[in-house]
């Protein structure tokens, strides 16, 4: 497939693909050169030859990957541009994790910006999110339907903290997904004023240390196979999703579950996975933040990918852009 006034990027079965650059982004298989957004496994897949990304990126794929993590790599600092074939490439935070960013690709006078995943709302895990002017906007559109408006997070954070001193004879249970995720919960709590341990399923242990060596502050926070469980009462556990309803989860008894995710929104999610507290706390663009992106990178293109395109781009073309669905494969944000 060409994208219109931008015919040297196109889409292959392994993702987007710059000809002049001879590259690809967040490619899904291994390839020669790669340019990667962020460090979630969909975006960032082991064994590339080479990969270009931010220090925290390349840092969490090692961590995750050892040594397929790449052959090599080059490091990208934010908002400082590089060339490669005459092509003019700018990283630029994208607020949505740790080293996370948008990419913007100049080439024959025409900007392209890719952004990966994104959020505007504020983080203190990790740079904010920056807009750039372009003339083609690729967008994620993971929450890319009307219904999905995010509350406040410090709100999320509130009904987390009423339900430990409401059961307070409980332990509670809450899935979060290991990067990102745990870490902005951790720092949520802190900033809310709570200052107990707090105990972490050993799979979210290094990225969390990796998070700390940065310099996020997150208060006393121990191995959950530190706990003693006779001392057991209303302590925050943080774990996986996926460990919610496994035999890890078991040893507690009566515990309250919860789940940290944009998809709490969806009652039948809620249902589905047994979960009692759902805490909608979402790492991506909502509906309206997506919409006033577009119309502050104020392209003459956006192209819509990763999410429930249909209606984004139903409503971006109401309002005048030239807008498509790319339908890259592929990257899911399950745990997002
Ligand atoms: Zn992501
Ligand atoms: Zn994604």
């Amino acid at each position: 497939m060409k994208l219109t006034n931008a015919n040297w990027l196109i889409k292959k079965k392994e993702g987007l693909y710059c000809i002049p650059g001879d590259f690809y982004i967040d490619p899904l298989y291994p390839v020669k050169k790669a340019l990667i957004t962020h460090a979630h496994t969909d975006h960032a897949r082991p064994n590339n030859h080479f990969i270009l990304g931010t220090k925290e990126t390349i840092e969490i794929m090692k961590i995750r990957y050892a040594k397929s993590y790449c052959t090599n790599y080059q490091v990208i600092n934010y908002n400082s541009p590089l060339t490669i074939n005459n092509i003019d490439i700018t990283f630029v935070p994208a607020g949505h994790i740790l080293g996370s960013s948008q990419i913007l690709i100049k080439y024959n006078g025409c900007r392209v910006l890719i952004s990966g995943d994104y959020k505007r709302v504020e983080d203190k895990t990790c740079k904010s999110y920056q807009n750039k002017k372009c003339d083609i906007f690729i967008t994620e559109a993971t929450f890319g339907l009307p219904i999905f408006s995010h509350p406040f997070d410090k709100d999320e954070i509130k009904k987390l903290l009423e339900s430990v001193i409401k059961n307070n004879e409980k332990p509670h249970l809450i899935g979060v997904y290991a990067l990102g995720k745990c870490q902005r919960i951790l720092s949520l709590l802190r900033d809310a004023g709570y200052d107990e341990t707090i105990y972490l399923h050993g799979a979210l242990m290094k990225i969390t240390d990796y998070y700390v060596s940065e310099g996020l502050r997150i208060g006393k926070v121990k191995n959950a196979s530190e706990l003693n469980l006779s001392e057991l009462k209303n302590q925050i556990i943080l774990c996986p999703p996926s460990a919610l309803h496994d035999k890890w989860s078991r040893k507690f008894k009566n515990p309250i579950k919860g789940i940290v995710s944009g998809w709490m929104n969806i009652r039948q999610r809620i249902k589905q996975k047994n979960i009692q507290l759902p805490l909608i706390i979402s790492d991506h663009a909502d509906w309206n933040d997506i919409l006033l992106t577009t119309k502050e990178n104020n392209p003459e293109k956006v192209l819509v990918t990763h999410g429930r395109e249909e209606a984004l781009v139903f409503q971006l073309n109401k309002l005048g852009y030239d807008a498509k669905a790319l339908n890259l494969l592929g990257y899911e944000d399950e745990y997002e």
